[in-house]
């Protein structure tokens, strides 16, 4: 079992970076800040902020300076551990400039995506991170690294768990906050989850690093992978408002699980998550009139249970 230190079930709200980030939709730089704000009035403690990669890149994501500097006025923003991805030191340094708690790095686990998507290889990445660590390190700011496409890959198949866990060993060494296992492209299914977190889980040993977990729902499989990490120890889940975000090898299918539906669940199972489940159902009907086309979250349409209200457990 993994605790840490923000809570029994934390929820890292992914949806102003990695949700906009693959929407078809332009968001405006006060927009984004608007979504912020209504994540911390719904009780968001750990929000995925900003990027700070290149801008040709990811045009999308060009104002994180902005959006950071307005995230961090908001009311209630104190209260908040705002993480923004970061691919190299150039990245990291914006990135802690512009005053994140939290940077977050990429490493994929298939050779093939690595480099179509990264631009590197597998090892280059974890080089690459190891100077982001530490940079990021040196300013006191966490840090959390992702293993993406742990447990499929669209050119590759399913991923050799073994090869995932050489991967989190080279990671672990660096000693970061926060490893988290991402099903990138939504293929896991719940007994793949029961095994490859528990072979992490070995590789990590007993020390202060907390494990996450990144499930996207494009087969519908997400909320059973969630409860499969649960029973693993994993306490700390990334969500996206609404479940925005899609998955760029397949555009009409839905994307990241969507935070409404996590709270509902895992509030049901009797896990405290501090969000209020209907001022995030508010928040992601919001989110649908700025994006201007419909969300795949299947809670801020069918509501709470009991209607309008948390069921107390
Ligand atoms: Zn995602």
């Amino acid at each position: 079992m993994r605790d840490s230190e923000f809570g029994p079930v934390q929820i890292v709200e992914v949806s102003p970076r990695d949700g906009l980030q693959a929407d078809p939709a332009d968001v405006t730089t006060a927009n984004k800040v608007a979504l912020v704000e209504r994540l911390i009035a719904a009780g968001n403690t750990r929000i995925e902020a900003a990027s700070f990669v290149s801008p040709k890149a990811v045009p999308k994501m060009a104002d994180g300076d902005a959006v950071m500097a307005g995230v961090r006025s908001l009311a209630g923003a104190d209260t908040v551990s705002f993480s923004a991805l970061a691919l190299n030191v150039r990245g990291v340094e914006r990135a802690i400039a512009a005053g994140v708690g939290e940077v977050t790095g990429v490493v994929v686990a298939s050779e093939t995506f690595s480099q179509r998507n990264q631009n590197a290889t597998v090892a280059e990445s974890i080089e690459r991170w190891k100077h982001i660590s530490a940079a990021a390190r040196a300013a006191g700011v966490r840090t959390s690294v992702t293993i993406s496409a742990a447990f499929g890959c669209p050119f590759e198949g399913r991923i050799d768990p073994t090869r995932v866990a050489s991967i989190a060993a080279e990671l672990v060494a660096t000693e970061p906050d926060e490893l988290a296992l991402a099903d990138t492209i939504g293929v896991a299914v719940p007994t793949q989850v029961h095994g490859l977190f528990s072979t992490v889980n070995d590789v990590c040993g007993s020390g202060p690093l907390a494990l996450r977990a990144h499930f996207h729902n494009t087969r519908n499989t997400a909320l059973a992978n969630i409860a499969a990490a649960l029973d693993e120890g994993v306490r700390i889940f990334d969500s996206s408002l609404g479940g925005v975000g899609g998955c760029p090898f397949a555009p009409r299918a839905t994307g990241n699980v969507a935070t409404e539906d996590v709270v509902y669940m895992i509030e049901q199972m009797g896990y405290e998550t501090g969000i209020d489940l209907d001022a995030l159902i508010n928040a992601a009907a919001w989110l649908e009139d700025v994006l201007g086309h419909g969300i795949p979250g299947l809670v801020s349409k069918a509501g709470g249970f009991p209607t309008g209200e948390h069921l107390s457990h």
